[in-house]
């Protein structure tokens, strides 16, 4: 019987903003997929970005999204396209908004339609799709934009990325069918102080936080990410008062393996 290979994670940004020192929303998975783009040019090195075979976006958001442009021009001329897998509503976004020759050029007809340098893979919110041995369900979640979680599995193993949300169901009732959970990822955003620009705009404080860890399977540890840089400080104290001992707040380069 072949190991069971352990599903590595890395953090490259576990920030919601920009600033030096604070790279924006972007997970490394098995060092080949990246979920979110916000800072992938940032944090890797160009022989690193040419390993990049796929990302997957919980949504269009600029913060998640960022670096993807210049990505891709890095990656320019690769045998392989660059995978771009979402939900449809995520990719029509990328397409219209960015890709579509005036915010950007349409790298899925570049340099030909035959041999383009993306890809867009479609994948229904509640399907899998298996990508370089792992699998990602995106799972709808509750924010400004169509935007999705991620149930992400090797065989034993899976963890939860909650993506941008507010306070959500459907995201945990997934979670708690998920008997192999070894890791919840979830976004605080603002402090309780700011708790109404949370609301207007679709996410989390860390009073809201206590009603997220009541829907959640218990036991499994939660690291929160998404922060805005200027809200960090305040965010660090009010989830210390919360006494949570599964609460972490994740750093840059914090690297897990499942
Ligand atoms: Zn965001
Ligand atoms: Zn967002």
């Amino acid at each position: 019987m072949t190991p069971r290979k352990a599903l590595a994670i890395r953090t490259l940004g576990p920030y919601g903003g920009s600033a030096p020192g604070y790279r924006m929303t972007t997970f490394l998975i098995d060092g080949e997929t990246a979920l979110d783009a916000g800072s992938l040019t940032d944090a890797l090195p160009l022989a690193a970005q040419r390993r990049v075979r796929r990302v997957v976006l919980t949504h269009a958001h600029l913060d998640h999204i960022a670096s993807l442009p210049f990505l891709i021009e890095n990656v320019y001329g690769r045998e392989r396209p660059l995978e771009i897998i979402a939900p449809p509503a995520v990719l029509a976004t990328l397409s219209r908004h960015i890709f579509n020759d005036a915010t950007w050029p349409d790298f899925s007809r570049l340099p030909s339609r035959a041999k383009p340098t993306i890809v867009y893979r479609p994948v229904p919110a509640g399907r899998t799709i298996r990508a370089g041995g792992v699998s990602f369900t995106p799972l709808p979640v509750d924010h400004v934009v169509p935007a999705y979680g991620y149930l992400v599995s090797k065989p034993g193993r899976s963890v939860l990325f909650s993506g941008d949300t507010m306070p959500t169901r459907r995201l945990w009732v997934r979670a708690r069918r998920a008997r192999d959970l070894k890791a919840i990822f979830l976004e605080v955003s603002f402090s309780d102080a700011q708790a109404a620009v949370a609301e207007a705009s679709c996410h989390l404080t860390p009073q809201l936080i206590r009603g997220e860890l009541a829907k959640a399977p218990p036991r499994v540890p939660v690291f929160l990410y998404h922060m805005k840089p200027p809200s960090l400080p305040r965010i660090r104290r009010e989830v210390a008062a919360l006494h949570e001992p599964r609460l972490r707040l994740l750093e840059s380069e914090r690297s897990f393996r499942f």
